[in-house]
């Protein structure tokens, strides 16, 4: 098998209990050296946002505390670096949803440790998703149970349906649940998202399932 991102050719380990179980190793689309090239965060790390800081919250995380939006807490598991850029243009704009498989363990380890009761992927544009075919969080998470209870409200309806400049200015809110009155009283939520940059689309997601109920929420980035 052709490893994804550099395109050596990757050998598979055979080990005794594959033989005798007659599977197939288990195999990633891309290889071990470039498995090896992505950075783990590793700490110490800003409590809002997760990126490496010795200070927690870090500056960028001040402002937004400050302006008085709610802690996400959130956990970020890369750098988004140049290896993590390159991961996500062919995954996400060349047709690579086969690349899912890379992170899907990882995630799905890092969410049994944080124990939420919903998991709720960041949802993508009906134009994204006539683009792209697949939702890029949604895919990392095909082995875990989510909850996809958050939408894009469409821009051209929400325009369409405010009066004034002001009122268009002032709606920066891009997310509402798929079901209207849901209730989330007592839900424990991780929002996942692909990578932290501002933290205002997790910030707008987090609000939006605070209206409805929920009781925590908490956040989870493959990168930062
Ligand atoms: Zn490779
Ligand atoms: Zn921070």
């Amino acid at each position: 098998m052709t490893c994804e991102l550099c395109g050596r050719i990757q050998q598979g380990e055979w080990t005794l209990s594959d033989f005798f179980n007659f599977h197939q190793p288990q195999m990633l689309s891309i290889c071990e050296v470039c498995r090896q090239q992505f950075t783990r965060i590793t700490g110490p790390v800003c409590a809002e946002c997760g990126c490496q800081s010795q200070i927690s919250p870090c500056a960028e995380c001040e402002i937004w505390l400050t302006a008085g939006y709610p802690a996400i807490h959130n956990q970020a598991l890369f750098a988004y670096d140049e290896q993590m850029q390159q991961y996500f243009k062919q995954y996400k704009f060349q047709g690579g949803y086969h690349l899912r498989d890379v992170f899907q363990e990882m995630l799905a380890q890092r969410l049994v440790k944080v124990a939420p009761t919903m998991i709720v992927p960041i949802p993508i544009t009906a134009e994204t998703q006539n683009q792209r075919g697949f939702n890029q969080v949604s895919a990392w998470l095909e082995k875990c149970e989510i909850n996809e209870i958050l939408t894009c409200i469409s821009t051209s309806k929400a325009v369409q349906s405010m009066k004034t400049r002001r009122e268009r200015l002032q709606t920066t809110q891009p997310f509402c649940l798929v079901t209207e009155n849901l209730d989330l009283t007592g839900q424990r939520i991780c929002i996942v998202d692909d990578v932290y940059t501002t933290g205002r689309t997790l910030r707008h997601a987090s609000s939006c399932l605070y209206e409805s109920g929920a009781t925590q929420i908490c956040t989870v980035t493959l990168a930062r």
